[in-house]
């Protein structure tokens, strides 16, 4: 029979990243921790981590055997000395034996040397990071209209969020912290969602983990496509909460087979997605999807120095006829501080107040904490990346620097030059071709993808981000700009909203009526990309 890895890793008292060495170091293949392995491997996991004690203690990363780590640590030091049995070398790896035992020739133990001294220095990056303490995974919801976002959040809100002093209003500011049994996690809460992808589109990332929420009676629709589009071009996992399961008509099977038509393969299909059923409205099933959350930053290792340098991005900003500006700012890297001087773009503040996502006034604030703050005199855009500054001496410097590079970028784009590159063509292998189609119908769009994917060539690869039915979205633009993608519609009218963000963005927005001029405009698209052949 077959077990979970990290079921199993729980019952031996390992980490999964530990766990997930052994396996590699046994050669048996998993796609991840929520992957199954066979009984028989549990027993010689066992047999391994009885016969070597805490490994991570003995050998770091993940050295294979005894026997091998005794090897390794023979030729590091060839030092003259004899008959040093292999146990005893595994106990003090650092003292060890003559090369004249290993049995290797020259050319194998140079080679393994070098070997060696690439793997010091990996480890020796990876003992940097790994002295950084871990953070909290910031969390974004999203998902198609009505599929049950702010609900489940709400759910989430009001179950782990912990109840406020009595008389305090519970104030939206963008972002929350929820307290989970196995540690913090940041939910981004911004009205409309859009967040995630109005960051993205500046090119910072907020969010570590993307759960896709697709309520069980409707499956899949388009804007369920286009939120993992978002995803996966951000390339932040993903999880799936399959809501709603509480109506008589939900249908969580027909979620998971729709899911496999776009190529996520659910768990129980034989493939790596992770599926939740839950229900916003009972809380059914919240407190796994929470853990598979935990789960997931596990396996994302990440970490964040509080001491280092400070960089934020901006949530949300409002302006309050009292208060004046107040902005949420993400804590990305370091600890941000009542006084400290802070610049976005080109302007600069002071942080005179600052609370936390439950209102409570706090001084100073670490990575993976959203802030709310008081101290900018115009109302930062959410996206914005925040730098500090230690005083205002240097909070004006900044400010000028950012300005004259702005002039220069304007005059440089005033005068068009031909680059090398212009001339020659970009000296890079393989080009992608990023698109994003839109159709009236699927068949349509399968038709499309079909002749398609018969036009790649060797050195230009097409890469559909997203095959959407119906008009092309402000999403579809703020996409295409993440990505520079062209959108190409068939058969489909783009509102003039939707022309203008394209516009505003210079993203190349074409629309067709007949199939063929469609794909003559892909082979232009191609060409495009292929280098000049002499
Ligand atoms: P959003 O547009 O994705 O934020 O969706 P909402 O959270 O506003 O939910 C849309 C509708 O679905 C509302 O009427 C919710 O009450 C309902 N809803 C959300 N989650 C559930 C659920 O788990 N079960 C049921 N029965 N209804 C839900």
């Amino acid at each position: 029979s077959k077990v979970r890895i990290y079921t199993i890793a729980k019952e031996l008292g390992i980490d999964n990243a530990e766990m997930l060495s052994i396996l590699d170091d046994l050669g048996v293949s998993y796609k991840s921790v929520s992957s199954t392995i066979e009984e028989d491997t549990v027993e010689l996991i066992k047999g391994i981590i009885a016969e070597g004690g805490s490994r991570a203690a003995q050998s770091g990363a993940g050295a294979s055997t005894e026997a091998e780590a005794a090897q390794t640590s023979q030729t590091q030091t060839p030092q003259p000395q004899t008959q040093v049995q292999p146990e005893q070398v595994a106990q003090a790896p650092a003292t060890a034996a003559p090369a004249a035992d290993s049995g290797m020739t020259a050319e194998e133990l140079a080679e393994l040397a070098a070997l060696e001294a690439e793997e010091a220095a990996e480890q020796a990056a990876t003992a940097a990071r790994a002295e950084l303490p871990h953070r909290a995974p910031v969390v974004t919801i999203m998902g198609h209209v009505d599929h049950g976002k702010t609900s489940l959040l709400d759910y989430i809100r009001s179950s782990k969020v912990a109840a406020k002093e009595a008389g305090g209003i519970t104030q939206h500011v963008g972002a929350f912290e929820a307290q989970t049994s196995r540690g913090k996690v940041v939910f981004i809460d911004t009205p409309g969602h859009e967040a995630f992808t109005t960051i993205r589109a500046r090119g910072a990332n907020v969010a570590d983990i993307a759960i896709i929420v697709i309520a069980a009676d409707d499956s899949l629709m388009p804007q369920t496509r286009e939120a993992i589009a978002h995803a996966q071009a951000a390339g932040v996992p993903m999880l799936v909460a399959i809501n709603k399961v509480d109506l008589p008509q939900a249908d969580p099977e027909r979620v998971k087979a729709d899911l496999t038509t776009i190529n996520l393969v659910p768990e129980d299909y034989g493939g790596d997605v992770i599926t939740v059923p839950v229900s916003a409205r009972t809380g059914e099933g919240v407190e796994d999807l929470l853990e598979y959350i935990s789960l997931t930053a596990e396996l994302e290792d990440l970490r964040a120095d509080p001491k280092g340098k400070f960089g934020g991005v901006i949530i949300e900003s409002r302006v309050d006829k009292q208060a004046g500006v107040l902005a949420t700012v993400m804590v990305q890297e370091g600890t941000l501080k009542v006084g400290d001087f802070l610049v976005v773009g080109e302007n600069y503040g002071k942080v005179k107040a600052m609370t936390d996502s439950a209102g409570k006034r706090i001084k100073d604030a670490g990575p993976s904490t959203p802030v709310q703050i008081l101290g900018f005199s115009e109302a930062p855009s959410s996206g914005e990346l925040v730098a500090s500054a230690s005083n205002e001496h240097e909070a004006r410097e900044l400010v000028a620097q950012r300005q004259e590079q702005r002039r220069d970028e304007e005059e440089a784009r005033k005068k068009p030059r031909l680059s090398l590159d212009d001339i020659l063509g970009p000296l890079s292998e393989a080009h992608t071709v990023n698109l994003i189609l839109r159709a009236d119908t699927q068949g349509s769009l399968e038709a499309i993808q079909g002749i398609l994917a018969k036009k790649e060539t060797d050195d230009v690869k097409l890469n559909v981000m997203l095959a959407g039915i119906g008009a092309p979205t402000e999403g579809d633009v703020l996409l295409a700009s993440t990505a520079d993608a062209t959108i190409l519609c068939f058969s489909v009218v783009p509102s003039g909203a939707v022309k203008k963000a394209a516009e505003n963005k210079e993203i190349d927005l074409k629309s067709y009526r007949i199939i063929y001029e469609m794909i003559d405009e892909v082979d232009r698209l191609i060409k495009g990309n292929l280098e000049p052949v002499y």
